[in-house]
């Protein structure tokens, strides 16, 4: 039952999140295992999921913004918090005051980090970020390659090597082990320092992708690491709305803005009250799906602010204050993003700040 104050129920189930972190962990045998909580925990909510994640053992976080590490640091006194937008111009002593740790990805960034550490007298941890072939972020492999027998690698504090892998949810990519064959080389030249290469898709690339330490973060939301095969993680979100009004409308009757939708013979429409203003993408007009009692019920017409229009004429007699299932019952973040043109990690990070949130703590394994 929905809260009647509130249009529609997010419920975020941790259990689920903590048992996705060890599935990954158990995929890669074992290995250690961060978690990337950046953007809000993936709409999760980080003020939940980073402490039950820490109390599951997981004691390395990364994030996007230093902001969103500061929130961090103030929910995980202890862990070892990586920023992976690296050092902006000015931030360092908000890192050092908090403990936390850039992603460094350029020589610039480097200098002014081995800087800071000689103001602490000490170098301060940080990780290498090396690009090996997104060109988004990080020294150039050739630069990376040269920082072998640089005193400049120690005195940036350096203690993790990262990459980002390009099209990781596409095994038969050639880029893979293009970028498996150069972070190989890159380890080899700077020898002696833990490694990160996976993300969720990563993890299931095999053992060559794996290295030190894994770096997942859909996947613990419950995204589908695996495109293309059954997904391997436990559901997390569940997204319910009300319904608040039942309606039947004759043949040849449009519903929504500028009528984009006619009914071609007599239809049962369910309104609910939750829209894109709640995070539900405008975009899936006339291809969401949601269950009401069970019964996949497409979407009609343009989905509104605060409404969404649903065929309901093949479902048994939903009522006004019934609720439909967006998320969840097999209906997952995967098809919901499909269904709008975009992939399952807009929709979650996306998930607006209008639902009434529950946490639930399923079984952890
Ligand atoms: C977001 C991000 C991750 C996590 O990726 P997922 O596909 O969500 O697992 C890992 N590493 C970097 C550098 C990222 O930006």
């Amino acid at each position: 039952m929905i809260a009647p104050s509130h249009g529609a129920t997010l419920t975020i189930d941790l259990g689920a999140i903590v048992a996705n972190w060890r599935r990954l962990a158990a995929e890669a045998n074992g290995l250690a295992c961060a978690a990337v909580v950046k953007a809000d925990a993936y709409g999760c909510g980080l003020a939940r999921v980073a402490p039950a994640l820490w109390a599951a053992g997981c004691r390395t976080f990364f994030v996007a913004h230093l902001g969103e590490a500061v929130a961090a640091r103030a929910l995980l006194p202890q862990a070892t918090i990586y920023v992976l937008n690296g050092l902006l111009p000015g931030s360092g002593p908000v890192f050092t005051a908090h403990a936390l740790r850039p992603v460094l990805g350029s020589h610039e960034e480097m200098r002014e980090w081995a800087a800071l550490g000689v103001a602490s007298s000490r170098p301060l941890p940080a990780a290498l970020h090396v690009d090996t072939g997104m060109n988004r972020l990080g020294l150039s492999v050739a630069e990376a390659l040269a920082l072998a027998g640089d005193p400049l690698v120690r005195q940036a504090g350096i203690d993790l090597l990262m990459t980002h892998l390009v099209s990781a949810e596409l095994p038969a990519e050639a880029i893979n082990a293009r970028q498996a064959a150069d972070f190989s080389r890159l380890r080899a030249a700077l020898p002696g320092l833990p490694a990160s290469f996976a993300n969720s898709s990563g993890v299931f690339l095999g053992s060559p992708a794996h290295h030190d330490l894994l770096r997942p973060g859909y996947a613990l939301f419950g995204g589908n690491p695996t495109p293309g095969s059954p997904n391997p993680m436990r559901p997390v979100v569940r997204l319910e709305a009300t319904i608040v009004q039942v309606r039947t409308v004759s043949a040849g009757e449009s519903a929504g803005y500028n009528g984009r939708w006619t009914a071609d013979r007599p239809r049962r429409l369910a309104t609910l009250s939750l829209g894109y203003a709640d995070g539900y993408p405008r975009a899936a007009s006339g291809r969401g799906t949601a269950l009401v009692n069970g019964v996949p019920c497409p979407m009609v017409g343009l989905i509104s602010m605060d409404l969404v229009i649903l065929d309901v004429t093949d479902a048994p007699e939903p009522k006004r204050g019934d609720t439909a299932v967006l998320i969840g019952d097999g209906l997952d973040i995967d098809t919901v993003g499909r269904a709008a043109g975009t992939i399952g990690y807009e929709i979650l990070t996306g998930l607006g700040s209008r639902y009434v949130r529950h946490y639930v703590t399923g079984p952890e394994a």
